[in-house]
């Protein structure tokens, strides 16, 4: 399938996927007064914005890689415009559905009219440890600075879906996206355990015997999770096309309940000859 169809269906399922959001969230609405794309923490944050923004753009992402069809900087204009496009795509269903004493607000206003109405009428409900006061507080012109708000909050979600898509590993040579072959997971009590894991494993990886990398990690620290304060991941991933590989080490400080990567304990290297995970239960 060449290029230029292969964009073709990417947009058009990215398309249809924001149609279906900006359906649904009208409907939502106008049937139970929710506009749910509107929530934003602390005012300026477009939380539920962000949220419709990666979720209308899931289509362009599925298609891409069901495709595998390598995201171009067309793509990222035709994402980009189709967030912006999704607040006024909503108002614009909510104009032609909604219904004012069993009349089409669509027959009495031009869509321009409702849309600066709805606009400078916006109304906020303002919650303060999770208690939401009864009627909002109209925000009058400074509706427009939240409507502003909010689109960028679709361009962050539809933005961020694309950077999805363009950080996802990829064989030119082939065309495709590699597939996910499995990870493994190793703990370690202190940050002496995971500096020698570090060591060894990050240096035969730089030194091309990747294989040999991830025996080694398989053999450091230990498999429990219990008590660990820092953990290391080896990730597989292979090109189904031509066999080749790549792996991914990254070392984790745990913070609270969360793993968060420790930046510059990570490396990425990719090898012509096929590699596998290990499971060494007793090495030590
Ligand atoms: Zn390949």
């Amino acid at each position: 399938m060449n290029k230029s169809l292969q964009n073709a269906l990417v947009t058009i399922s990215g398309l249809a996927s924001s149609t279906i959001i900006a359906i649904l969230l009208s409907w939502i609405e106008l049937r139970w007064g929710h506009a749910l794309y509107s929530y934003t923490v602390w005012f300026v944050i477009p939380i539920g914005a962000i949220c419709v923004g990666m979720l209308a753009a899931s289509g362009f992402l599925a298609m891409a890689r069901v495709l595998n069809f390598r995201p171009t900087r067309t793509t990222l204009v035709v994402m980009l415009i189709t967030s912006i496009s999704m607040f006024f795509a909503i108002q614009w269903i909510n104009y032609n559905w909604m219904t004012v004493e069993g009349k089409s607000i669509s027959g009495a206003i031009s869509f321009q009219d409702f849309l600066s109405f709805t606009i400078s009428h916006t109304t906020m409900q303002v919650g303060v440890r999770g208690h939401y006061s009864d009627t909002g507080i109209e925000l009058g012109a400074s509706g427009y600075g939240f409507a502003a708000v909010q689109i960028l909050g679709f361009v962050l979600g539809g933005g961020s879906v694309y950077l999805i898509l363009a950080a996802m590993t990829y064989c030119e040579k082939c065309s495709k996206y590699f597939s996910a072959k499995g990870v493994q997971h190793r703990y370690h009590m202190n940050p002496e355990g995971l500096q020698d894991a570090c060591t060894t494993v990050m240096s035969e990886m730089q030194a091309g015997r990747v294989q040999h990398a991830i025996l080694l990690h398989a053999s450091s620290g230990s498999e429990n999770p219990k008590d660990a304060a820092f953990s290391s991941n080896m990730e597989l991933k292979e090109c189904k096309g031509c066999g080749r590989h790549w792996t991914k080490f990254q070392a984790k400080k745990k913070s609270g309940s969360d793993w968060n990567d420790i930046s510059g304990l990570s490396l990425a290297v990719y090898c012509d000859e096929p590699v596998e995970l290990h499971r060494i239960l007793a090495a030590r």
